[in-house]
């Protein structure tokens, strides 16, 4: 059994800056030197595993993550300030996806744990770096690279911080997809008579996750091996809400309902049972609650039990009671005892597509894919010496000789990025 919270987020990394064209200033000298700083790398997206976060639901009300740019390169030598990291901070436990490609990128387990979902744009190199004996006024520099982007699904196994127990139709549903933001998606559920009830709750910054228990209690009673799982599930319940029907619609006495649950709990796991018990008495906009609840709260109050009268139909008295869950599940929650790490877990890089050579005619061709994009892109491309330079990337790189290959002949006419260039 599976409670699955999931979230389907875009990241983009910022781009690199671009390089400089400048030259130094000197008296009498029209162009000194060139003097083009370097582009700032692009800000990484960075996930970061962290136990303060319990739900992804966060990520469900804000879907799209950009860092910042690097900044561009400058005169004087001028390099450009690199773009800040973009941390997203999610709950120990989160697995997540190449969305596109359904690839496994990382599996954040221990708190700090952190992986690069989306790498910054490198920063474009300035013209003070393409200097040469024979070239000794480059008037280009390259343009920064464009961050990586990509569509990330993360997917976390939920636990209950807070376990919801009453009769059935006192109100937990109700309740439950009242306060929720977020309905967390729910797999390979092996009982489909019986679909337990999940909400993720949000209170300022803080979300936490609230179950309806004794759904899964009476599926315990019917399945095999279901309690075990379910256990598993409530490892984490820090409060119980216990919830009833103070109208008594069913005919039955609030009070004895309360303890018959109490009792099949300790029953079913003492150790749940020993957790901190809130009563919230239902359908108070009925009017047979009032009387009922002036006779039950002096036995509740006896025993030390908080009461929160409320109704989940009309939304009565629902702001203090999450108010207190949140609070509690803060105070009670289960020690962290695992330690932070400081690790980083190297994910696969997005996929770039494959360098294609297509002849669009008798003396055309267009290459694209590979590196040739980033091998193209320069500030004053069209330049005689910008083209010479990217025409001795593309032999560096073995594409000329591929071009060749595939039958370009003298004369033809080679289209790669933004440039033309010709054959030799
Ligand atoms: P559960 O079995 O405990 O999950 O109970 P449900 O949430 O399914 O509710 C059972 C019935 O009680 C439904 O018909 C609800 O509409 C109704 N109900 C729930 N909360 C209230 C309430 O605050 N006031 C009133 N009048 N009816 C409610
Ligand atoms: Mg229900």
């Amino acid at each position: 059994m599976h409670f699955v919270d999931e979230a389907v987020i875009y990241v983009k990394a910022g781009d690199g800056g671009n390089g400089c064209v400048a030259f130094r200033r000197e008296k009498f000298v029209p162009r000194g030197g060139p003097a083009g700083g370097d582009g700032g790398r692009g800000g990484h997206v960075i996930l970061m595993a962290d136990p303060s976060v319990k739900t992804l639901v966060d990520l469900h009300l804000q879907r799209t993550y950009k860092a910042p740019n690097g900044q561009h390169g400058q005169g004087s030598n001028k390099n450009g300030a690199n773009g800040e990291d973009l941390i997203i901070r999610v709950p120990p436990g989160t697995v997540v996806y190449d969305h596109e490609t359904g690839e496994l990128l990382a599996d954040l387990v221990k708190p700090g744990q952190r992986v690069i979902v989306a790498r910054g744009g490198r920063g474009g190199r300035g013209n003070a770096h393409f200097a040469t004996p024979t070239r000794q006024t480059p008037v280009f520099a390259e343009l920064g690279e464009p961050g990586e982007e990509r569509i990330l699904r993360l997917e976390l196994k939920l636990l209950a911080d807070v376990g919801i127990i009453g009769y059935p139709n006192v109100g937990k549903s109700t309740l439950i997809s009242r306060i929720s933001a977020a309905r967390p998606k729910i797999a390979d559920y092996p009982f489909t008579t019986l679909v337990p009830n999940l909400g993720t709750v949000r209170v300022d910054n803080f979300s936490f996750v609230v179950a309806d228990l004794p759904g899964l209690i009476e599926g315990a009673h019917k399945g095999v091996g279901l309690g075990h799982q379910f256990l598993r599930h409530a490892e984490r319940t820090s409060l119980l809400v216990h919830m009833v029907d103070i109208a008594a619609v069913e005919g039955r006495d609030p009070i004895r309902d309360f303890e018959v649950i109490n009792e099949e709990l300790r029953l079913y796991s003492p150790e749940l049972a020993e957790k901190p018990q809130i009563v919230v008495a239902n359908k108070i906009d009925l009017p047979t609650a009032h009387e009922n609840l002036k006779r039950c709260l002096p036995y509740w109050q006896k025993l030390g039990y908080e009461v929160y009268p409320i109704s989940a139909l009309t939304g009565e008295g629902l702001q203090p009671l999450v108010y207190r869950m949140a609070e509690l599940v803060k105070k009670f929650q289960p020690q962290q005892v695992t330690e932070w790490v400081d690790e980083e877990i190297v994910a696969p890089p997005v996929p770039k597509p494959p360098l294609t050579i297509e002849q669009l005619d008798e003396e055309t061709w267009l290459v694209q894919g590979g590196d040739v994009e980033q091998l193209t892109r320069l500030i004053n491309a069209n330049h005689p010496q910008a083209l010479a330079e990217i025409k001795e990337r593309l032999i560096r790189h073995g594409i000329w000789k591929a071009l060749r290959k595939a039958g370009a002949k003298t004369g033809d006419r080679i289209i790669v990025g933004s440039v033309e260039l010709m054959m030799d």
